[in-house]
């Protein structure tokens, strides 16, 4: 009796088994399968995407074109690194189209021009023009002449764009000084001090509507909480972590603390600000003492509110900039970036 219902447990087994197996190789085929007659499609139709980053790139006479423009494709990913673009000559100033080209592993081919406009090389200094606040007369009025109209900054945003200003890179900026690099003609930076909520309601969305890049010197204990590594168009760097304020003599506290607790702030602005290496001197004010802190913290570049241009071989700890000021026509802001 029990032999013969263990005979029929045993053949329950083996089919319960068999089904299982079944199971398993029908699920491991079709998971096989399904990714495999994707990729086939792919193989056949999908051809890498090529998207520029600028519409147009600005050289000086004698520059070197470099791909700024980035490829990616379906099975291969990013493949931006195989981008081949054609020969300009760069010693004769005038625009220029380049064929961008990409081929992925399939031999999908993807092509791209992109505009190369080469300007004769800036000789008379870089403009760093020093914005602060901004107003509407709806959420923000003016209070001094260092707040601007939106509608002014509008109009000067306007006149960039449509005379193709550029405007470099700090590394840009830093090799320029060095006398290692040209930058073309035309070429500006903008900056914004302090950071206050004018500028991120205000002024960033007319930034992004005319995709002019602006760094913003951010007292960090006050606005770095606003760091946002994802904002378009804008740059933050220091203006120190809490030193926007008066010292003892009534001058700036940059030119009253320790160098070591000028380092702490320092670096405690860098680190709020997710690695700022370009700073503004609070109210200006800055002694030797406050030069050694921002070298020995790895800041390479510092700015102060006197009035110039950057030009090459100047003492990178003292940077001049040219003040934006409320109430001057828009002829005067041409000729300040002329
Ligand atoms: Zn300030």
């Amino acid at each position: 009796m029990s032999k013969k219902k263990n005979k029929k447990v045993n053949k329950l087994l083996v089919y319960v088994l068999v089904l299982v197996a079944i199971t398993i190789i029908a699920i491991l085929f079709s998971a096989k399968q399904k990714p495999e007659a994707v990729n086939s499609i792919a193989k056949e139709d999908v051809a890498p995407i090529i998207t520029l980053k600028n519409d147009t790139v600005i050289l000086p006479v004698g520059g070197k074109f470099a791909v700024t423009a980035t490829a990616t494709d379906t099975e291969d990913g990013d493949i931006s690194s195989d981008i081949k673009a054609s020969e300009i000559d760069t010693n004769t100033a005038g625009t220029y189209e380049v064929t961008l080209e990409v081929i992925d592993s399939a031999g999908n081919k993807a092509v791209a021009k992109q505009n190369v406009i080469v300007r004769a090389e800036l000789t008379n200094g870089l403009p760093v023009l020093m914005y602060h606040f901004f107003y509407d007369n709806v959420t923000y009025y003016q209070e001094d002449n260092n707040w601007l109209n939106i509608n002014d900054f509008e109009e000067q945003l306007k006149y960039l764009t449509e005379n193709e200003y550029y405007y470099p890179t700090w590394e840009e900026v830093d090799q320029y000084i060095d006398g290692k690099i040209k930058l073309p003609e035309k070429s500006v930076v903008l900056t914004v001090d302090d950071g206050d909520a004018s500028f991120f309601d205000l002024a960033v969305p007319m930034l992004q509507k005319y995709k002019v890049p602006a760094t913003i010197f951010v007292i960090s204990e006050w606005y770095g909480w606003r760091y946002n590594a994802n904002m378009e168009c804008v740059i933050f760097e220091s203006h120190s972590h809490s030193m926007h304020e008066s010292g003892g003599n009534g001058k700036g506290r940059m030119v009253n603390w320790s160098k070591e607790k000028i380092i702490e702030d320092l670096k405690l602005s860098s680190k709020t600000l997710g690695g700022a290496d370009v700073f503004c001197y609070p109210f200006g004010h800055y002694d030797d003492t406050a030069i050694e802190a921002l070298k020995e913290t790895g800041y390479k570049m510092a700015f102060t509110i006197v009035g110039g241009r950057v030009s090459v071989g100047y003492n990178k700890y003292t940077l001049p900039r040219v003040r934006v000021t409320a109430g001057n026509s828009l002829n005067y802001f041409a000729s300040s970036v002329r």
